[in-house]
């Protein structure tokens, strides 16, 4: 996917200049011309972007005040301010304000692309969550099936026994817990619980699956839990009974 850029620029010859120019090293551009442009699509969803590119003076609020309130609300958004302000004071203002880099304007296209770069280099976004954000919240405990699990304390217990988990398992859990009822794939898990892409073998969790299910389920050759969806990976199900009676067609 690439990455997204946010520019936001009043001079118009500049901002087509930027987004041409970044468009070419094969990034995706959006421009806000006004401070207040800028902060409503940020507060709408800072998350659609990888990177921001601010000007501070603006019509409407000024880059100081825009990257001060994203900081509010996003922390991990890199910011590259872009600015006539030579001032070593205004410099400082634009890092107190939680920016990352601060360029002068009249700026060397080749330095600002190399910024660009580096700055995506060193904040990766994370790809933008598949989980549906009202589906899923964070669940410190849950109880399924003859198990009893605590992911703020890491204790778990099946059947009253405690279980040793590990970290990974733990996590995995967790995933699964947060995002019960729905299918997820092997690589949506390597993705969200390794943190990899591609040179994870799928294979790794299915292994971990099958631990999973030797912990919790009764039979773990016949899985009530930790169903395995063919060709799209898996689906947890905390209480099979419910999600039974949930199924339309056996309503009474
Ligand atoms: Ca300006």
């Amino acid at each position: 996917m690439k990455p997204r850029i946010l520019v936001v620029e009043d001079e118009t010859h500049l901002a087509q200049g930027l987004k041409y120019n970044l468009e070419a090293e094969g990034y995706k551009v959006s421009l806000a011309d006004t401070g207040t442009t800028a902060l409503r699509l940020l507060e709408n969803d800072s998350h659609a972007y990888d990177l921001l590119i601010l000007d501070l003076m603006l019509p409407g609020v000024s880059g100081y005040t825009i990257c001060e309130k994203l900081r509010s609300i996003d922390d991990t958004l890199p910011v590259l301010i872009l600015s006539a302000r030579s001032l070593s004071e205004d410099r400082t203002r634009g890092f107190d304000v939680g920016a990352n880099q601060y360029l002068t304007k009249p700026f060397d296209l080749d330095e600002l692309l190399a910024r660009v770069r580096n700055l995506l280099r060193l904040h990766p976004r994370k790809e933008p969550s598949h989980k549906n954000k009202t589906l899923s919240s964070k669940v410190d405990q849950i109880r399924f099936g003859r198990a009893s699990v605590n992911f703020e304390t890491y204790q778990v217990t099946v059947e009253g026994r405690d279980v040793k988990l590990t970290h990974k398992e733990l996590s995995l859990l967790r995933y699964f817990v947060e995002n019960q009822g729905r299918v997820i794939s092997r690589q949506e898990l390597l993705t969200e619980v390794w943190d990899v892409s591609g040179e994870m073998q799928t294979r790794s969790v299915d292994q971990f699956l099958l631990r999973l299910r030797k912990t919790f389920e009764v039979d773990p050759a016949n899985p009530k839990h930790f169903l395995t969806i063919r060709d799209a990976g898996y689906r947890f199900i905390a209480n099979p009974a419910e999600s039974d009676q949930s199924t339309p067609g056996l309503d009474p």
